[in-house]
């Protein structure tokens, strides 16, 4: 009960992401708060309060499953408090056993913000100095530039085929003049969130601000085109008559991708439509079915029981009793074909594994995503790089740390008494969102006491300041000595820096 009085915006003020609810479909985070082992008190403070799809990343982090981490870094110019808040996240999932990627977007940056190569260096560094700070294990997980990661500019490129000009220009309103690089950063971009899922499908989750939230639609939606991708590339081999092909094309509309859970990831294809599809649906004639069938068993594409380690089994069970009963009312065409209903499990894996291998596509499985608050400025409005009053960086003398947290905007009454008498609006405090987001670490009782204190008149802003501002400078001197630890760290990560 303890997390829930913590969370100082409570559900009221999550209104103001309501928007993003509604019509985005982001989730309340909320709602997968108890699926989570060891939650990051980020999430239990409800600073992380969104997410898409996390559910698989949850269960795989419980039951010990591959999982994996991801999110980028726009080297335009020091990391800041705001961004210490996507390190902890990526530092969390490693911890909890998920496979962790931290990338530096240089591409993005020099296409996107004109920042030269130069700068984009020194940035880079500062940024996976800090990370390494923070605990990131660079042994564990991986680091790497866009630039310098062949692999992941083979799967733009191929992603890049996938998505087209008119679609860019809605999702990021390119136009005519916009270059072409630019568009190729976002393709690279696509392929990162992709990337941890490059030599086996697994749940992926992308730590980012609300804002970011277009970039995980798209790839999403490029991960579903890729599976399509794979299963047409099979298809090539099949040599399909036209009236097959049609036939196929059917079997791939009832494809519904939101239904897929994992499993059916690993092998999807159309045999699983033709498992999920009543024959009277279908309006192929009994020889072009039958042909297509065949075609499929030669291909070791038989329709066979999707695998079940995470499924709910006893839906597909019922899905594959309702196809035997079909298949019985439907002999004629089917009599050469029920023994390949019937392979047993470790049979049917087999063949998806097979068919995986021999399809060379992708199998990825979206990706998913948390968002997070923004800070508010110290300065009150958005935490700004650019408005250095307005945040503070971790590189900052730990002593202009300690002096902009006390010059900070709070949400402090005019005068003390009238404090007193109706409490201060930490909702509505920069400075109390220091203490959350930061500044008590993990100690939710510290954080609630600060709440309460202040909500209830006892706590003044005065003191209250300096106590924050004491913390960060505190947390800046133990920070900036890490990052010195860490030098070494950097010097054996395979990335390249000039500087
Ligand atoms: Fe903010 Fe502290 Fe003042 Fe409350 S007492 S409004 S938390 S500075």
């Amino acid at each position: 009960a303890d997390d829930v009085a913590l969370d100082p915006w409570g559900s009221s003020s999550v209104s103001d992401y309501r928007k993003l609810f509604e019509e985005f479909g982001i989730e309340e985070f909320d709602e997968v708060l108890e699926q989570v082992p060891n939650p990051h008190y980020l999430m239990r403070r409800g600073v992380i309060f969104g997410h898409r799809d996390y559910r698989p990343v949850a269960e795989a982090l419980q039951n010990d499953e591959p999982a994996a981490v991801l999110s980028g870094f726009m080297p335009t110019g020091d990391p800041h408090i705001g961004h210490k808040l996507v390190f902890d996240e990526i530092i969390w999932h490693q911890q909890q056993g998920a496979d962790a990627y931290a990338l530096i977007a240089d591409l993005e940056a020099n296409s996107a913000r004109g920042m030269s190569w130069e700068e984009i260096d020194e940035h880079a560094r500062d940024y996976l100095l800090s990370l390494l700070a923070l605990g990131f294990d660079p042994e564990e997980g991986e680091l790497y530039r866009q630039s310098e990661n062949r692999e992941l500019q083979d799967l733009a490129f191929e992603l890049g085929a996938e998505a087209n000009f008119s679609e860019l220009q809605a999702i990021y309103g390119f136009d005519g003049e916009t270059d072409v690089s630019h568009m190729q950063s976002v393709v690279t971009q696509m392929a990162d969130i992709l990337y941890p899922q490059l030599e086996e499908p697994k749940p992926t989750v992308i730590p980012v601000g609300p804002d970011q939230d277009p970039h995980v639609r798209l790839a999403r939606d490029l991960a579903e085109r890729m599976r399509f991708f794979k299963v047409s590339e099979a298809y090539a081999s099949f040599e399909l008559e036209p009236d097959e092909r049609d036939l196929v094309a059917d079997f791939y509309d009832r494809l519904e991708p939101a239904e897929f859970d994992d499993d059916t990831l690993r092998c999807v294809h159309v045999a699983e439509a033709v498992e999920e599809t009543p024959l009277s649906d279908l309006e192929a004639d009994a020889d072009t079915l039958s042909s297509v069938l065949t075609k499929l068993n030669e291909a070791g594409m038989e329709p066979i029981r999707p695998r079940t380690r995470f499924s709910d089994r006893r839906a597909t069970d019922e899905a594959f009793d309702a196809l035997i009963e079909a298949i019985e009312g439907e002999k004629r065409v089917y009599e050469n074909h029920v023994d390949a209903f019937e392979i047993d499990l470790a049979e049917a894996e087999e063949l998806a594994r097979q068919v995986e291998v021999d399809t060379g596509g992708y199998g990825f499985q979206p990706p998913s995503s948390i968002y997070h608050r923004f800070m508010t400025g110290l300065t009150g409005g958005k935490m700004s790089s650019s408005i250095p009053a307005s945040h503070i960086s971790l590189l900052d003398d730990p002593e202009d740390g300690y002096n902009k947290v006390k010059a900070a905007t709070t949400g402090g009454r005019e005068t003390a008494e009238e404090q007193r008498e109706k409490g201060g609006k930490a909702d509505e405090c920069p400075v109390y969102e220091l203490y959350a987001y930061l500044l008590s670490g993990d100690d939710d009782e510290f954080a609630k006491r600060v709440y309460d204190e202040c909500v209830g008149g006892e706590r003044l802003c005065g003191d209250c300041k300096e106590q924050a501002a004491q913390l960060m400078r505190e947390f800046l001197e133990e920070h900036q000595e890490k990052r010195d630890e860490v030098e070494e760290l950097l010097a054996d990560v395979d990335i390249e820096l000039e500087s």
